[in-house]
């Protein structure tokens, strides 16, 4: 699927379209209206803001193009991860010390955020917070981890570094030679919980328009904020957040050149027998690994086995990829794989789906203040559970007058990704190749 196109307007079959609970009803944007505040985008972050403004009384109104969380907010894996992928000294490295230990603690506390808000409105979105696992697939991996542990540690971060007999038994799997355990973190079923964020933020007054693509953003002709068109109505606002990250299309498609689209995708089986699911991840921690080309794994409430890796699928699936993922499991687990393999006809994957990654060159979010009262937050490079909904936070906070100081991070001018379209066809090919590589050897 080509994220730069809107003809998509609802969402592709997966297992979280498959068990989410309802959407909030929506309609599309018709006629003119007026906003304190327009939010282009319907996933974490765009929704976050929606909430947090309308939360402070301000009229909202979000536009989304497709439904909500059609990007990357509804086909993720589900990890609300405390922190980001690099390790907290890379961070410091690249910011400074001064926005690299307040983006450790913001981010630090991102799970905090997440599971207190779906606490507080009631979203029912399997959020289980019983850690995650980041499993070393080799010697240099867990050396890779022993250093990452030993930085969060040094920041105070309650991370445990496990040996490899205690990962086993965590995971079921003796394929690993030890794992982070970060018990700030857990997972959720991400489109449940941005549909809940959308519920929580219509309660507070916000107004949500689906099926609402931004064709045009243009400053005001009164010059009075943002005049926004839509193919049916438009909206004219004070200022304007743009949360369109991966799939940002129509409006500002500047931004979409400051990232690599990176695509992961995911697989999971039927619900397993209990006597699997006793030996397999029997705490319910999400997962993944070390490998460069990594794998995730992790559990549904139902007892489904999810697996994940970069590489796109095909419209109509990929059996080649299939076939892989189905090797992996049973590379992982060999002794339960007879009682994971379903008998008869039916395939070993119920579902399969693909997403977009807006994987930025530096592995960080970005804050651009892209105009006068325009602001956005883009490429979280797979990290946007909590980033996303910290991010919209902010934003709501500092378009409500918070001074810029207080942001996560730096107000930045947006950078093309020079070689775009090449790194673009490293990632693809490179994870092509490897799955290929992990067939036939
Ligand atoms: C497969 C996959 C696995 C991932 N796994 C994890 C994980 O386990 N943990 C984690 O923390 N993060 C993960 N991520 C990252 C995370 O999902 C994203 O960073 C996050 O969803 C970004 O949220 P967002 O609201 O900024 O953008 P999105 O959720 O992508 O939302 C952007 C929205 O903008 C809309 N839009 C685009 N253009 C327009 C327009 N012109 N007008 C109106 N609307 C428009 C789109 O339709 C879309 O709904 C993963 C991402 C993917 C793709």
């Amino acid at each position: 699927m080509d994220p730069n196109t809107l003809t998509h307007s609802s969402l592709p079959d997966s297992l979280w379209a498959s068990s989410a609970c309802p959407a909030p009803p929506t309609r599309p944007l018709e006629g003119a209206t007026r906003a304190d505040v327009a939010i282009i985008g319907g996933g974490f972050t765009g929704l976050s803001a929606a909430l947090h403004l309308a939360e402070k009384g301000l009229k909202v109104s979000v536009l989304e193009a497709c439904e909500i969380g059609y990007g990357g907010s509804g086909r993720n894996v589900g990890l609300v991860n405390a922190g980001l992928w690099m390790n907290p000294d890379d961070i410091d490295a690249q910011l400074g010390k001064e926005y690299g230990d307040r983006l450790d603690r913001i981010l630090g506390g991102s799970p905090e955020l997440v599971f207190s808000l779906i606490e507080r409105f009631d979203i029912p979105c399997e959020a289980t917070r019983n850690g995650t696992l980041h499993l070393a697939h080799s010697k240099s991996g867990l050396k890779g981890l022993t250093d990452r542990a030993r930085q969060l540690q040094a920041r105070g971060a309650p991370v445990q570094l496990l040996d490899a007999a205690t990962t086993a038994a965590m995971t079921g799997t003796e394929r690993y030679h030890g794992a982070i355990l970060d018990p700030r973190a857990g997972t959720i079923q991400p489109l449940g919980y941005v549909r809940g964020l959308a519920s929580a933020a219509k309660s507070l007054g916000a107004s949500i328009y689906t099926r609402s693509p931004v064709t045009r953003l243009a400053p005001a002709r009164d010059g009075q904020g943002w005049s926004i068109s839509t193919p049916d109505g438009s909206l004219q606002a004070e200022k304007v957040i743009l949360a369109t990250n991966a799939y940002g299309s129509g409006a500002y498609r500047e931004l979409q050149q400051t990232f690599t689209p990176l695509h992961f995708f995911q697989f999971a089986t039927a619900p397993l027998p209990d006597a699997v699911l006793e030996r397999i991840l029997p705490g319910k921690q999400g997962c993944w690994d070390t490998r460069q080309v990594m794998t995730s794994i992790r559990l549904d409430q139902a007892g489904r086995l999810i697996l994940g890796s970069i590489g796109q699928l095909p419209d109509n699936g990929s059996r080649f990829l299939q076939g892989w993922a189905a090797d992996r499991v049973k590379s992982l687990f060999p002794e339960l794989y007879p009682q994971i393999k379903p008998r008869g006809e039916t395939g070993f994957w119920h579902h399969g789906w693909v997403g977009t990654i807006a994987f930025s060159p530096d592995h960080l979010p970005h804050l651009h203040q892209l105009g006068p009262n325009l602001i956005s937050c883009v490429g979280y490079s797979g990290r946007g559970i909590g980033p996303g909904t910290i991010m919209g936070k902010a934003m709501a906070d500092y378009v409500t007058g918070s001074p810029a100081e207080d942001l996560p991070l730096p107000l930045t001018e947006p950078k093309q990704v020079v070689g775009r379209s090449i790194r673009e066809q490293y990632y693809a090919r490179g994870s092509d190749l490897y799955h290929a590589y992990q067939r036939v050897t």
